[in-house]
């Protein structure tokens, strides 16, 4: 009997490996550090203005996300024709592939970045080109603009890059940009924007004002600490964004994720007060690894990189052990998320004591 058939490229779909929390130890808070999750609950007015939403669940939210483009224009100083609002800034990578992507079509971006591309192209039937960072975790640019072909749509630049941790500098972004034809879609992934702090940093939204195939993906799960609510959105031009829209789950974002998402914006004060305590503990951090002799890439993101190779798993069972869960890779290494003091001093304890 004949059964139905996926497309052929489903079955090479990778699969998604999310954090794990914390296995329980008696008597022993545990902490998760294996997300990239913010360690502080919502800030101040959130709750209570997601609540408000809850109550009229029954109704659908507003599909064009009004309320939120307007306050995104006026924070960023955009057109809201230039904003797209989608379930996590991860849709938008599932959107944008959908819209510029023919079967076959390449799609370069650096190696190891985020787990999510590859799962993104290989689900658009697109084609992964992945360009290896460099031995201290960094986009090698050049070898991304030199690996663009006649059949490459889309560029992704991840920066902070998820799971090494440094940024690309803006003027290495200028020479990136000048190298690629401008009919490629080069999206700038933000993720961990709010976190960067070193000289010669990305200016995002110039960036996407001087280059009209330039996109970026900013999201509220990380630093605004709204991963649960999955609200995220783009910045570009007005035929990429108007493409972007095109190919969006109609009702994708919730109205509480709106609500709650404006009612961040809106506590940015206390935002970054979170967000700079989190730096000075990743500050923190890798000052007391490299006392400890450890060589980790620059974390500018809020979690740092042990490139173990074959020793990840050993690594991050002693971690399990000390009650924190971190995101190992198999024989690569583990990414571990900057989290409250505490879950930090853990993190150290297991560093000083491993053989390196
Ligand atoms: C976490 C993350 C995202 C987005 O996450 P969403 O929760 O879908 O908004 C995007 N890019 C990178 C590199 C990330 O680490």
């Amino acid at each position: 009997m004949a059964h139905p058939q996926p497309r052929s490229h489903i079955d090479r779909i990778p699969t998604y490996v999310p954090g794990k929390p914390p296995t329980p130890r008696a008597g022993l808070t545990t902490y998760k550090l294996s997300s990239n999750e913010n360690p502080y609950p919502p800030l101040p007015g959130v709750v209570e203005a997601a609540e408000a939403a809850v109550a009229v669940m029954n109704r659908y939210p507003d599909m064009g996300s009004t309320a939120l483009y307007d306050a995104l224009a006026a924070r960023l100083q955009v057109p809201v024709s230039d904003l797209v609002a989608a379930t996590g800034s991860v849709a938008l990578v599932y959107q944008l592939l959908a819209a510029f992507c023919d079967p076959g079509d390449e799609v370069v971006y650096a190696w190891r970045s985020f787990e999510a591309y590859p799962i993104a192209v290989t689900a658009a039937a697109a084609t992964s080109v992945q360009v290896p960072v460099t031995a201290d975790g960094r986009h090698d640019l050049a070898a991304m603009a030199a690996a663009v072909t006649e059949r490459t749509k889309v560029v992704i630049v991840c920066t902070p890059n998820n799971p090494t941790g440094p940024s690309v500098t803006q003027s290495d972004l200028d020479a990136f940009l000048a190298a690629v034809p401008s009919h490629v879609v080069v999206v700038v992934d933000e993720a961990y924007l709010e976190f960067v702090r070193m000289d010669d940093a990305v200016d995002g939204l110039a960036t996407y004002r001087a280059h009209p195939n330039v996109v970026l993906f900013r999201t509220f799960s990380k630093a605004y600490g709204l991963a649960g609510l999955r609200v995220g959105y783009a910045v570009a031009a007005t035929p990429i964004a108007g493409a972007l829209r095109a190919v969006s789950l109609p009702f994708g974002v919730s109205h509480i994720a709106q609500a709650a998402a404006i009612a961040s914006l809106a506590a940015e004060d206390a935002l970054l007060e979170r967000v700079e305590a989190l730096t000075v503990e990743r500050a923190r951090v890798a000052a007391d690894l490299a006392a400890a002799g450890w060589d980790v890439p620059e974390p500018q993101g809020n979690f740092v990189w042990f490139a173990l190779g074959e020793r990840t798993a050993e690594f991050a069972t002693a971690c399990d052990a000390a009650g924190i869960v971190v995101r190992p890779f198999a024989g690569e290494g583990a990414r571990i998320s900057i989290g409250e003091p505490e879950a930090n001093d853990r993190l150290l304890e297991v560093a000083r004591a491993w053989h390196l």
